[in-house]
């Protein structure tokens, strides 16, 4: 038996049974591992509040001799994040964006760069300062990079020619391409993904600078609108898997502009009234 103290961010948990839970850690040494947490299920004392979607957690895990699942001895929290956990909207990002690892990662391959990415929004997204649009740009751009699908803003994929001598404000993005296509070569594409230059530039920034200086950059609302709408079409194309959290966040994303607009309106009533 051996046991292994690590730090670890918690990506998925699954009922196993009656009583256990099969828990999908992060760790920077080893990527992706599964284990099992036995009891977790009926003994709430015993993790209270910890093994919870993108917690970041201190975990010991045990292993036997055999190639059976390890099991989770002990965890804590490292970081509790309760400005994400009390804000819907925050949960709903933060839930995406480890789903997408849990997607995207195979078993027991190290993703260092990922890790880091990974608590560095969460560490940003809980202390409030950048909205949370920009991160999960910022958390997209970057995903693409380490995963090898980073999408081709310098041309367009079919004529070739330089973003730069592109005679258009913008441009059509094409996951399936990889990249952008001109006006003049996607001029039929209907309902598609447009793209302004500046938003192109934008996204090119926030995935070439360090971390910290990144995730200062100022967007205006057009870039977030497309940025957020290319990334989230573009990502799970790539990883060729629908994360069932971007539904939900879509969902909520609706529902608080809805709620966000009547309050407007009632708020314009009431002015008139008076
Ligand atoms: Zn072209």
């Amino acid at each position: 038996m051996t046991n292994q103290n690590t730090a670890a961010i918690l990506l998925r948990r699954i009922e196993y049974g009656d009583y256990d839970l099969i828990v999908t850690l992060f760790t920077e040494a080893e990527g992706k591992t599964s284990a099992i947490a036995k009891s977790a299920k009926k003994s709430v004392k015993r993790f209270p509040g910890v093994l919870e979607p993108f917690s970041l957690i201190h975990v010991v895990l045990t292993r036997g001799k055999g190639k059976g699942m390890p099991v989770l001895k002990e965890a804590s929290l490292e970081a509790p994040y309760f400005k994400i956990r009390e804000d819907i909207l925050k949960t709903s990002y933060a839930s995406y964006w480890a789903e997408l690892i849990y997607l995207w990662m195979a078993d027991g391959q190290p993703q260092k760069n990922l890790y880091h990415l990974m608590i560095h929004v969460l560490n940003e997204l809980d202390r409030g300062e950048i909205p949370v649009e920009i991160l999960s740009i910022l958390f997209q751009m970057r995903f693409l990079s380490i995963a090898g699908f980073r999408p081709n803003f310098d041309h367009c994929h079919t004529c070739k020619t330089d973003l730069d001598r592109i005679e258009c404000a913008s441009v059509v993005a094409d996951p399936a391409k990889g990249g952008i296509i001109c006006p003049r070569c996607g001029g039929a594409i209907g309902n598609a993904l447009r793209l302004s230059k500046g938003t192109l530039k934008q996204l090119m920034w926030i995935d070439s600078n360090d971390l910290g200086l990144a995730s200062r950059i100022r967007f205006t609302p057009t870039a977030i609108a497309e940025g957020l709408a290319f990334l989230e079409s573009f990502v799970p194309f790539h990883i060729g898997k629908s994360p069932k959290s971007l539904k939900v966040l879509r969902d909520i994303r609706r529902a608080m502009a809805r709620g966000a607009a009547l309050k407007a309106q009632s708020g314009r009533s009431q002015g008139n009234s008076k």
